[in-house]
């Protein structure tokens, strides 16, 4: 029988021998079954160490015919899509959704670029013309950091080559010879090194090599410049063993659609531009609509992989794996830059001024956390084989780690991404801080730069456009190049420490029971964070 001291120095026999209860957390579909938690809710119990954190596969589906060795997918939103986030997005096993802002020519170039991304090839370097003068170099120098300009009869890219601009042309000149003409200063044609288009990346390397010059321009057979080569970037040549590419080893990319009319135009320049996967964007997925482009999709475009929603219910899942979506969109009201959810505390026509210049009218009360949505979306999606892409409300490598252990195929992000190189606009300073913009598809902002991006808030009768986003900014994060793989790292990390070595296992341990949950109390969140320090330094990688 088991003994315990009391406080007298005496000791006491325990009435039982017996163990007493303990319990090591719940399984996720209990820890779902009533109220509705997110990601900072619980936490997911420690598993078995048996293997290195690099073992961890996280090779996951994206749709149902589209598999990424990461499953990282980047937000269709006009701050953080276009094509120089999603080449080094696929370059580092994920994937870019082109944001549909935009005209459908700007989208579907945006695409192709993609498509057409070979590493180590500018394709669409900064050209000038024989008028354009010493200043525009300075100019284009300060703007973009290179000063390696190709010289074109029509002074744009395909244009026939006439000479290249490079820094030793110009570095001597003093103020005075600023206007001087492109034409006076360029190494001409004739004592250019150029190659071939079709040349394979090694043997520019060699040329570059042998010729010891800076530049290898590339042209067709018409003399006509169709991309260049810098020597800086093959110094740098990097691997990219996880880079999602296509049969024909392109680079894959996906792009955003609305569900109108106009939109089947758009569709079909995104696959005339070699698009792999299309993203019904849409606030509330469950929609007449959205069916109708689905069904629209799959009888003209077959091949091409359709990602529905977004959704958060198993009912509105259903209707669109029923209409055939490939992957499903999860979330709603759980974006960093969304008001989906909120309520104000104010008349209809009152508005509320979120960041300068920004109105807010109304909010629509609808939408659910975005943990209990991913769970029960994934688990009533898994039966169809129908892969889940949980959008919105990642803030940390921890909240991707724990969307995937709930049944989420791969997660997709923006103010994650929002703020590096990679993402679309200029950086500015505000108050010493270096900083980019962040915005809502469907604050007024957006909506009104062009009105694709009302669509997804939308229906063509809408007669005043009602916000359900904000405008803001983020602080400079630096590149993709850096900040992905640290993501993956993380991810790895996070499944070691539960003792699932891939992705795949993660969820079946979800659905097995054997992955453990615990709900967090708030203090066993402020418990969780940092505390109880004067101040510290956070750097993440
Ligand atoms: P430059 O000699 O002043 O042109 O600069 P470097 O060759 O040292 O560096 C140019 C860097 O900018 C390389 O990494 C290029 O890939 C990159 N880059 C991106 N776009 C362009 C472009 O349009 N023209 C040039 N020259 N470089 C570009
Ligand atoms: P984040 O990663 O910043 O938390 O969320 C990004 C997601 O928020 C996007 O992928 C998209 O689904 C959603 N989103 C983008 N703009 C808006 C908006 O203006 N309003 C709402 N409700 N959601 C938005």
């Amino acid at each position: 029988m088991a003994e315990c001291s009391l406080a007298n120095g005496t000791t006491k026999s325990r009435s039982s021998n017996k163990t007493p209860p303990t319990k090591d957390g719940v399984t996720a579909a209990e820890l779902f079954l009533d109220e509705g938690l997110t990601y900072n809710d619980f936490l997911i119990l420690p598993g078995y160490i048996g293997f290195a954190a690099e073992e961890v596969d996280l090779t996951s589906k994206l749709t149902r015919n589209i598999s990424l060795k990461a499953p990282l997918v980047s937000s269709p939103m006009d701050t953080v899509t276009e094509s120089s986030m999603a080449i080094v997005m696929a370059l580092c096993g994920g994937i870019g959704i082109i944001h549909h802002n935009c005209t459908p020519e700007f989208q579907s170039n945006e695409v192709r670029k993609v498509k057409k991304y070979e590493q180590g090839f500018i394709l669409d370097p900064v050209v000038m013309g024989l008028d354009n003068t010493v200043a525009d170099v300075f100019s284009a120098k300060a703007r973009n950091g290179f000063s390696g300009i190709p010289i074109t009869e029509n002074g744009h890219m395909g244009g026939k080559l006439l000479g290249i601009v490079t820094a030793r042309d110009i570095d001597f000149l003093s103020r005075d010879q600023y206007n001087v003409k492109l034409s006076e200063v360029m190494t001409p044609r004739e004592l250019l090194t150029v190659a071939s288009s079709g040349i394979k990346l090694k043997e520019a390397n060699d040329m570059l090599q042998k010729s010891k010059k800076g530049k290898l321009p590339i042209v067709n057979e018409k003399d006509e410049l169709v991309s260049l080569i810098s020597r800086t970037d093959l110094k740098k040549h990097r691997e990219f063993p996880l880079a999602s590419k296509d049969e024909r080893k392109q680079l894959l990319v996906g792009a955003a659609i609305g569900t109108r009319d106009d939109d089947k135009e758009r569709l079909e320049m995104l696959v005339n531009a070699g698009v792999d996967v299309v993203v019904l964007d849409s606030s509330q997925g469950n929609s007449i609509y959205q069916i109708r482009m689905i069904k629209h999709i799959k009888q003209n475009f077959p091949d091409l992989q359709v990602v529905g929603g977004n959704v958060v219910t198993t009912s509105q899942a259903k209707t669109l794996i029923e209409a055939g979506v490939d992957a499903l969109r999860v979330g709603m009201g759980s974006g960093s830059i969304c008001i989906t959810q909120e309520v104000p505390a104010v008349e209809p026509d009152v508005k509320v001024v979120l960041y300068e210049g920004q109105h807010t009218p109304k909010m629509m009360a609808v939408g659910r956390p975005q943990g209990t949505a991913v769970y029960n979306v994934a688990a009533f999606a898994s039966g169809a084989g129908v892969p889940v892409i949980a959008d919105g409300g990642i803030s940390s490598v921890g909240h991707i780690t724990k969307a995937l252990a709930l049944g989420a195929s791969s997660v997709m992000m923006g103010s994650m991404l929002a703020g590096t190189t990679e993402a679309p606009g200029e950086y500015f300073f505000s108050d010493g801080v270096r900083l980019k913009k962040y915005r809502g598809m469907g604050s007024l902002d957006a909506m009104e730069t062009n009105k694709s991006s009302a669509s997804r808030y939308f229906s063509e009768s809408d007669k005043l456009k009602v916000a359900q986003g904000v405008s803001g900014s983020i602080v400079d994060k630096g590149s993709i190049h850096k900040f992905v793989p640290y993501l993956i790292a993380g991810i790895q990390h996070g499944c070691q420490d539960i003792g699932a070595k891939s992705t795949e296992s993660l969820r079946d341990m979800m659905y097995d029971g054997d992955l453990r949950f615990e709900k967090r109390t708030v203090s066993a969140q402020v418990e969780g964070g940092v505390h109880s320090l004067h101040s510290f330094e956070k750097r993440l990688y």
